[in-house]
């Protein structure tokens, strides 16, 4: 397959090795990043969006993605993808796809899950909005990317269900993090905290999988003193969408909210910036309740 790539930052550049690496003709741009192994690099959005039979996006935000999509849809042959990859809002996504469903091209929103780990080794999950035929069509092509490829619904459900589950992972890290803060000072251990949580009812993936606390659990970047894996302003970025999706139908999600304020103060004004989202335990260890 042609295929144009925008955006090859940390999760673009190793996404557009894999295709290339997998056999396709894999052309890119990005404003600063370099070419990854095996990927051509065009002289614009719009370059790297003619002629081709896919165009992915992998782009910082919502208003970025209005632009570029500005560019590049003007440059593609009806009939055929546009598949955004980037977390954005999910006006922007419906917008953009209102844009290319005009231009005679189908439209998929498909964020991911999986960070540039999974990005690198191939193994992210897409969550995906958009037409049967448009899903059919990349289908091969997330097979390649990730592990697992669910097709959530029409325009701007896949970004739906990354800011819904985003939402949750957010949500229970900090409540990961606080227990732990509060069982320390209840003078327990955090190794028994962990045995004890991982297989009881308080279990989640931010305990199991990704544990805050550094030398309990499997490796996570609590280890590597909170350098990202996710980083928590990125966290942030997921957990503003999800608010600002919550205020545009009226749903009431006062965890999100909390969660939202907790990580704005975090990144804004407590040195959160470029740690990992887990890195709120020491946040509240260092805490009182005043
Ligand atoms: P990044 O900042 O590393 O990459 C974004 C790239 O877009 C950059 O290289 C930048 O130069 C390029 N870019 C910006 N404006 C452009 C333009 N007008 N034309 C061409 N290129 C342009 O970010 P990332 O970590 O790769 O994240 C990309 C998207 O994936 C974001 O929406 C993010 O929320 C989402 N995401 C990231 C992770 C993660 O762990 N990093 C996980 C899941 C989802």
């Amino acid at each position: 397959m042609k295929i144009g790539f925008i955006g090859l930052g940390n999760m673009g550049g190793p996404m557009a090795a894999n295709l290339s690496a997998a056999g396709h003709e894999v052309t890119g741009f990005d404003l600063s990043a370099p070419m990854p192994a095996g990927v051509t690099a065009a002289t614009s959005a719009a370059h790297a969006a003619t002629g081709m039979d896919v165009v992915i996006t992998m782009l910082p935000n919502g208003a970025i993605l209005r632009s570029v999509a500005a560019e590049l849809i003007p440059a593609m042959t009806a009939g055929t993808v546009l598949c955004d990859c980037s977390t954005v809002d999910v006006d922007s996504t419906r917008v953009v796809a209102e844009q290319a469903a005009a231009a005679g091209l189908d439209a998929l929103d498909a964020p991911v899950s999986g960070g540039v780990g999974g990005a690198t080794a191939g193994t992210l999950t897409f969550m995906v909005g958009g037409s049967d035929a448009g899903f059919a069509a990349v289908k091969p092509l997330f097979d390649i990317m990730g592990q697992k490829a669910v097709h959530c619904g029409d325009a701007g459900a896949g970004q739906s269900a990354k800011i819904c589950n985003n939402m949750i992972l957010g949500v229970t890290m900090i409540a990961t993090c606080e227990a732990f803060a509060l069982a320390d000072k209840l003078g327990l251990s955090r190794e028994k905290m962990f045995d004890v949580v991982s297989t009881s009812s308080g279990y989640s993936w931010s305990m199991n999988a990704y544990c805050p606390a550094p030398g309990v659990g499997p490796k996570s970047p609590a280890d590597n003193d909170y350098t990202p894996g996710f980083a928590a302003e990125l966290m942030l970025k997921d957990l503003r969408l999800s608010q600002q999706a919550a205020e545009s139908v009226d749903a009431d999600t006062p965890m999100g909210q909390a969660a939202a304020a907790l990580y704005t103060e975090f990144v804004e004004a407590e040195g959160g910036k470029g740690k990992d989202f887990s890195a709120m335990l020491p946040r509240f260890e260092k805490r009182g309740r005043g």
